[in-house]
């Protein structure tokens, strides 16, 4: 690459606008602005506002080039530019809309800032043409695991549906580097079935991202070798598509921890919850606690609520529980002020500081959701967990926590859907005898614990000089200056 260094790269990305992804993949933009690229975020108003605290004071800078977003001309209301702020699910059908409209101000900003490349989310795959018109090569940000793109490659290319006999409910991922058993009822083959608000919408954005994804320069993965070798094997030599490992990014620039740990710290529904708890934290003994969330964008129905009241006041481990705004009205009488009274627990309305709570020393298990993002917090974290998927890929990341990286306990939970009202019922004994498993002190929730700290370890070496992410990190951007070096020349 002669003499060129890594600020001559200028990297434009364009995150998505969800908790879920916005939050990764502004620490990977700060991730690069580390490793010395030149890097914009662009955004829209409202987003910036989340954005900002956390890059605020970077060296080197990271710009923000804001572009409008059509909340009203798409039917949303004013202000509302974030998945995870809509009022209600039934607007995502809107939000969908919106993001369409963005198409000709992403064209502009293209325009004006020249960039060497954009980082763009999967859910925005028209990017990739707006992109390839203009010379720019497009870099997929993937905001899913290698595990769950080999688990769908291994779907369309083996087609194992086709053959199930009529009685069946389970299948084996084929020609998988795992032996793999799912539900039916667990993969998005089954969501695909049952309708939700924007199914349709989702759904062509979902055919273009498949459509686009050979078609893009690469992609970058929010995940570290150590983790899926064989996935990530799979996924350059089965999949054949050109990737890089550089995460898990919450985890770079740990030293200034801060920024990080407080990422996202006001909720895209405005609430900030955690103070309070870090205190409560405070009081607990060291790794007794068992914190509880289900990520920026599920809702549960009120029946589930009140079994996991029960389960995790039965379970009897202190428990730091997150409940999103609009479901705390469905606790049980009384329950909050008994738990704290009682010193039994705490809720948290709305949105907690997760990052923080996750790296807390109190804190001795994860009841998680398995979303990609807070399944490598709680990998990072060195933490054992119960594992309780509600849809997407967070069924296929629960089987890489438990029958691979066994340092998971599956709560029970049989069916992929975002609407919570499809649900089955877990009930308040699965939700004890889970957590009683993940907190024990038996020697196979020892075993689970010591597995959990040395993923940890290698978490946090594989983001350190000399490791495998930040390795392909300067990867990458070698990569891109000499493919700038050619164009030029
Ligand atoms: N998160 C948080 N506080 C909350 C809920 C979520 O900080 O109260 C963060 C969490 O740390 C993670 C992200 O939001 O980084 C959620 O992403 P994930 O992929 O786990 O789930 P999703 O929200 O996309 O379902």
């Amino acid at each position: 690459m002669g003499s060129a260094t890594p600020a001559d790269l200028h990297m434009l990305f364009f995150p998505y606008m969800a908790q879920g992804h916005m939050l990764p993949m502004v620490d990977m933009a700060r991730l690069f602005a580390g490793a010395g690229a030149a890097v914009t975020i662009l955004t829209t108003p409202a987003n910036a506002s989340f954005i900002r605290p956390t890059t605020e004071g970077s060296h080197p800078p990271i710009s923000l080039h804001l572009i409008p977003f059509p909340s009203v001309a798409a039917g949303l209301p004013e202000g509302c530019e974030n998945r995870s702020s809509l009022p209600s699910d039934s607007l995502r059908p809107n939000f969908y809309r919106a993001l369409a409209l963005l198409r000709r101000p992403f064209d502009e900003a293209l325009q004006n800032l020249r960039p060497d490349c954009v980082v763009t989310d999967m859910f925005l795959p028209w990017t990739y043409q707006v992109a390839a018109d203009r010379g720019i090569p497009r870099i997929l940000f993937d905001g899913a695991g290698f595990i769950s793109r080999c688990a769908e490659d291994a779907l369309d290319r083996h087609r194992p549906f086709d053959n199930l006999p009529p009685e069946a409910d389970s299948f084996v991922l084929p020609c998988f580097p795992h032996r793999i058993e799912m539900l039916l009822l667990q993969t998005m083959e089954y969501a695909r079935r049952k309708p939700w608000p924007g199914a349709e919408e989702f759904e062509e954005i979902d055919r273009e991202r498949k459509e686009v994804n050979p078609k893009n320069y690469g992609v970058l993965v929010n995940s570290f070798y150590e983790l899926e070798p064989d996935y990530v094997e799979y996924y350059r030599k089965v999949v054949g598509r050109k990737a890089w490992h550089v995460g898990p990014v919450a985890l770079f620039g740990r030293n200034t921890a801060e920024k990080t740990l407080l990422r996202g710290s006001v909720g895209a529904d405005g609430s900030a919850g955690a103070d309070k708890s870090l205190e409560w934290l405070g009081g607990q003994k060291p790794g007794s606690v068992v914190y509880v969330c289900f990520g920026s964008a599920s809702f549960l129905i009120r029946e589930q609520i009140r079994e996991i009241a029960a389960g995790l006041e039965a379970a009897g481990h202190p428990f730091l529980w997150v409940v999103r705004a609009g479901g705390e009205e469905w606790l049980p009488e009384g329950f909050e002020e008994r738990m704290v009274n009682e010193g039994k627990g705490m809720v948290i309305r709305g949105w907690a500081q997760q990052l923080a709570i996750l790296s807390h020393a109190a804190v001795g298990g994860f009841v998680t959701h398995c979303g990609w993002n807070s399944t490598l917090e709680g990998i990072s974290a060195g933490l054992p967990m119960v594992t309780w998927p509600l849809f997407a890929d967070q069924f296929i990341n629960e089987r890489l926590l438990v029958d691979v990286a066994r340092v998971g306990v599956a709560v029970g939970s049989t069916v992929n859907t975002l609407k919570a009202e499809d649900r089955t019922l877990v009930a308040a004994a699965a939700v004890e005898d889970a957590v009683k498993k993940v907190m024990g002190v038996e020697e196979e929730a020892e075993e689970r614990r010591r597995r959990a700290r040395e993923l940890s370890e290698k978490a946090r070496k594989a983001v350190e000089k000399g490791g495998s992410s930040y390795g392909d990190v300067f990867n990458f951007i070698q990569e891109l200056l000499e493919r700038k070096a050619k164009i030029s020349s």
